[in-house]
């Protein structure tokens, strides 16, 4: 049998440096792209690394140990992250998400959340922080995390069989670790726990409902699971689409085990369709983005781990922030930026892909998501 090869081509530092304007006008929380959508959600990605080999998202076949990973030096510091984060929210930014590769692998990332929660918005207010991780080192970093100003967390667990789920991490990962890592989480108060499930055709979907079952009998409505759609991200997964499982076949499946109504989206540019079970059992969540694209309110910008800025999760190319924040720019001048990039924005990837495919889109290799973060 032929091998596959799967091309890999580094794009990592394909970022063009931003224009500064002349002039730069101060932020004034009303930002708005060119598709009219505020600036409300930054992403940063604080790490290119992790320790599972998901393979909708590092297969080993690539990420193994010839892979060059960002050096030290070119990750964005502590300091650069909040000064960053600070600029974005004088833009009206009111929530970040650490996430990476996996954000607990970033060493004395409690320092890190500490700077972000003092924050504040333009009108005084803190910011929402909130955290995506593999739940791995969940167990052992849940305390310092919540005493560092940590709000809540988002755990990224695909199946509740164990041989599934250590198949799936590709690193013989043991699911009980992450489901007390989960306790540890609701434990210390980092609550509701949102628990996000990839659905692979073929792969994971037979764990619909026992995950679902799980979190009921075990978790209770503190715990909200969300059904993700495999995505197209990156260049590295081998997508297809015949190994995605539509939303509305595992709301379905759902369903037929434990009915479901249909709740009002919290806010504005909320990815998950939100849904609760007719017992009083809890919330669940689908997130569509391949069968119902949700590009019309997104909201969300996202900060690579060498501060590149993405303007969507299937971008090509970022700005390079990192180029101003250590090339002596001022607050000004990089805010000034900041807004120069949101008003052009005009990225809907997800809208222009129905039909046409992963690459339709557009001919570009589009980042790696545990570099832009997820
Ligand atoms: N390591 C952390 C984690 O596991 O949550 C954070 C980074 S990870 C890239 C963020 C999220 O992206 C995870 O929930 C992961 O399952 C999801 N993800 C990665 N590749 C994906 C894909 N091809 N389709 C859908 N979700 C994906």
């Amino acid at each position: 049998m032929a091998d596959t090869v799967i091309p890999l081509a580094d794009l990592r530092y394909t970022a063009a440096v931003p224009q500064i304007p002349s002039q730069p006008q101060a932020p004034t929380g009303l930002l708005a792209d060119r598709l009219g959508r505020p600036l409300r959600d930054l992403r940063i990605s604080v790490t290119d690394r992790c320790n599972f080999r998901c393979s909708y998202c590092m297969p080993k076949e690539v990420f193994d140990n010839q892979y060059k990973f960002l050096p030290q030096s070119s990750l964005l510091s502590f300091e650069e992250i909040t000064r960053t984060a600070r600029l974005f929210a004088a833009h009206g930014v009111v929530k970040l998400r650490l996430t990476g590769g996996e954000p607990l692998l970033r060493k004395h990332i409690e320092i890190l959340i500490a700077q972000l929660a003092a924050l504040r918005t333009p009108d005084g207010q803190p910011l929402d922080i909130t955290l995506t991780t593999n739940g791995s080192l969940l167990e052992r970093k849940a305390q310092s995390l919540r005493d560092a100003g940590l709000q809540r967390v988002t755990v990224s667990l695909d199946a509740l069989d164990d041989a599934t789920f250590r198949r799936m991490n590709d690193v013989d990962f043991p699911v009980a670790d992450v489901l007390r890592g989960i306790e540890a989480a609701l434990r210390v108060g980092l609550a509701p726990v949102k628990v996000n499930m990839v659905v692979k055709r073929g792969t994971n979907d037979e764990q619909i409902v026992p995950l679902a079952r799980h979190v009921r009998e075990h978790f209770g409505p503190n715990v909200v699971l969300r059904f993700i759609e495999y995505m197209d991200v990156g260049a590295t997964n081998g997508w297809r689409m015949d190994e995605v499982l539509p939303s509305a076949q595992v709301q379905q499946r759902l369903h037929a085990a434990f009915p479901l109504l249909q709740m009002e989206a919290s806010a504005t540019g909320e990815t998950a369709q939100r849904w609760r079970y007719a017992d009083g059992g809890g919330e669940v969540g689908f997130i569509s983005s391949v069968t119902q694209a949700f590009c019309s309110d997104c909201n969300r910008a996202r900060l690579s781990t060498e501060g590149k800025l993405f303007l969507c999760l299937f971008a090509s190319r970022g700005h390079d922030l990192r180029a101003l924040l250590r090339g002596g720019c001022s607050d000004a001048q990089i805010a000034g930026s900041i807004g120069l990039i949101w008003s052009d924005r005009e990225d809907r990837y997800s809208e222009l892909r129905s039909g046409s495919g992963p690459a339709g889109a557009g001919a570009e290799r589009r980042v790696e998501m545990h570099y832009i973060g997820g």
